[in-house]
């Protein structure tokens, strides 16, 4: 299960996380980004996002 969670305020949905998702578990519907399931937490999502709109439960 998915450990991420997005900030909706903060995110532009610009797609740069959808774009490095090695399980292409994000994606981008109707200008929200949605985090869908096959998730492992790898965390490059975090890392890449400019606006710092994603966080992972219990740190980082
Ligand atoms: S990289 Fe950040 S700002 Fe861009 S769509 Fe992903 S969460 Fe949103
Ligand atoms: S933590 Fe990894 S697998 Fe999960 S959404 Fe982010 S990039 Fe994809």
């Amino acid at each position: 299960m998915s450990k991420i969670e997005r900030l909706p305020d903060i995110c532009g949905v610009c797609g740069v996380c959808v774009a490095v998702c090695p399980q292409n578990c994000l994606k981008i519907t109707e200008n929200v980004l949605e985090i869908l399931e096959g998730c492992d937490n790898c965390g490059y999502c975090l890392q890449v996002c400019p606006l710092g709109a994603i966080k992972m439960e219990g740190g980082k």
